[in-house]
């Protein structure tokens, strides 16, 4: 039998805050092993919660971002259990009110899937296995986290990582998380179930926690959809369990037999108030949210952007806002776009810088008006382009240092044009007879001997006199 695959996804992105939700230590990655703890985030008798206002407007952000409703009298619930990464036993989450319900987000093909809701916890401290033993690092501990919990509305693998980048990437242009997978900042539970195709009676679901980069969500639900379907050919039941991914077999395997909401005792945290939020509150979020992806590809493609380019200057934030800076201060956007698609994307690899481009958007305008009025050739272009990014180099100075600026001497060029011409008799014959294809060859060995000392159109045009003459 064929069956149709059922998803529904929790995503946890971790807040771009200074500092943590409930005490006053550094959120930040890659510090000192334990060197970001306090009373507080470890749990020690007596330390009590004080709640960051940040995390709380970073978590509205989300939520206006993806259309939800803000719960006005939003509060905090205790969920219970042990492990040793949550020192306290118990993390403050939010079950009876949380922050954020309802909105959605437009998939792939026009498909809406629905969010149920977003929350705000804290997250817990991360094991570390060594040999033979197991350390914990509690500073990611108390690191605010929001979990974006979907309806099971997707249906497919590749669906639901398309899915995941279109809510991380709304989340890093909104300034709401850094969204690095990589990192842990995102993390994807993916909960999955089959139907036999044409039926719209879900089947039991099974949960896989903890998927870390788009390939991996793709390939455990593909493979976890094809596991349950082959357990239900075999006559068996699919059981509502937890799982996890194994990187390496690419399978997933049984972890625990999946908790009910009441296996961990919710109770409303008795330590910190509930919180009221106000339309003012509100208001003041939404006019500081910067223009969301999804209007600046409908903006791009009203420049005169094909879609396909448009994608790949907003993959990265840093990347759209220099296009962004380069065509307000006057660039033509389509050779912006080709510069951003061309040379700058050749020597930027967003993945390992930090999330800047050290590029001023000015220059990078000037470079490209100085190109279109044919005072800088192509290739003089790139050069300005890759000097600028990798050296950090004032356009001004690559000028001059790379002598880019055209001064075109149209006696040197017919001089050139003339000897080339003289010293490939057999390649003028050539193009006499038909063959254009050699115009190419022509123009390449006069380049060479001019050095960039002209401009590619002006020796195509001298070449073509020359050998049409007589
Ligand atoms: P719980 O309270 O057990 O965590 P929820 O109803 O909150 O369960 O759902 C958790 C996630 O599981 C949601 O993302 C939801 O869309 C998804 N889900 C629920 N039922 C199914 C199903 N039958 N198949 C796939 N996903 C499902
Ligand atoms: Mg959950
Ligand atoms: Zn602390």
């Amino acid at each position: 039998m064929k069956y149709t695959t059922v998803i529904g996804l929790e995503i946890h992105a971790e807040l771009l805050t200074k500092t943590k939700v409930f005490c006053g230590c550094q959120n930040s990655f890659g510090s000192r092993v334990n060197g970001n703890c306090c009373p507080v985030c470890t749990g020690m008798p007596g330390a009590l919660p004080v709640l960051n206002k940040r995390a709380v407007e970073l978590a509205i952000a989300a939520g206006l971002s993806f259309g939800c409703a803000i719960t006005k009298n939003t509060r905090w619930d205790r969920k219970n259990y042990f492990y040793p990464d949550l020192a306290k036993a118990y993390q403050i989450s939010q079950l009876y009110a949380p922050i954020c319900v309802g909105g959605g987000i437009e998939a792939r093909g026009g498909r809406f899937i629905r969010l149920n809701r977003i929350h705000l916890e804290e997250d817990a401290g991360k094991l570390v296995h060594t040999r033979g033993n197991t350390l914990v690092d509690y500073n990611r501990a108390g690191v605010p986290l929001i979990e974006i919990v979907t309806e099971p509305d997707l249906r497919s693998a590749e669906d639901a990582a398309e899915f995941v980048e279109k809510v991380r990437r709304t989340l890093v242009y909104a300034g709401v998380s850094d969204g690095k997978m990589e990192r842990g900042s995102l993390r994807v539970d993916a909960n999955i179930s089959v139907m036999p195709e044409g039926s719209g009676v879900y089947g039991t679901r099974t949960e896989i926690k903890n998927l870390n980069s788009f390939k991996f969500v793709k390939k455990a639900i593909e493979f976890e959809a094809e596991r349950q379907a082959e357990v239900l050919n075999g006559g068996g039941r699919v059981i509502q369990e937890t799982r996890r991914y194994d990187e390496n077999s690419g399978e997933t395997f049984s972890m625990r037999s999946k908790e009910d909401a009441h296996d961990y005792r919710y109770f409303p945290d008795p330590d910190i108030r509930p919180l009221v939020i106000t339309d003012r509150d509100i208001e003041r979020v939404l006019a500081e949210i910067p223009e969301p992806p999804q209007k600046r590809f409908l903006r791009y493609l009203n420049l005169g952007i094909s879609a396909a380019d448009a994608d790949v200057i907003l993959e990265n934030k840093a990347v759209s806002d220099l296009f962004d800076g380069a065509v307000f201060a006057g660039a033509n956007p389509v050779a912006a776009a080709n510069a951003v698609k061309g040379e700058i994307l050749r020597h930027y690899n967003p993945a390992e810088e930090n999330g800047d481009i050290d590029m001023s958007a000015e220059e990078l305008a000037k470079a490209l008006k100085l190109a279109e009025k044919n005072e800088i050739s192509g290739a003089g272009l790139k050069t300005a382009i890759r000097c600028m990014l990798l050296e950090k180099m004032p356009l001004d100075g690559v000028l001059k240092r790379e002598n880019l600026i055209i001064k075109e001497d149209s006696g040197l060029v017919a001089s050139v044009v003339k000897k080339v011409v003289e010293n490939n008799p057999k390649a003028a014959a050539q193009y006499k007879n038909g063959d254009a294809k050699v115009l190419s060859y022509f123009m390449g060995q006069c380049a060479r001997e001019l050095k960039g000392g002209a401009l590619a159109a002006t020796i195509r045009a001298e070449l073509e006199r020359v050998l049409n003459s007589d």
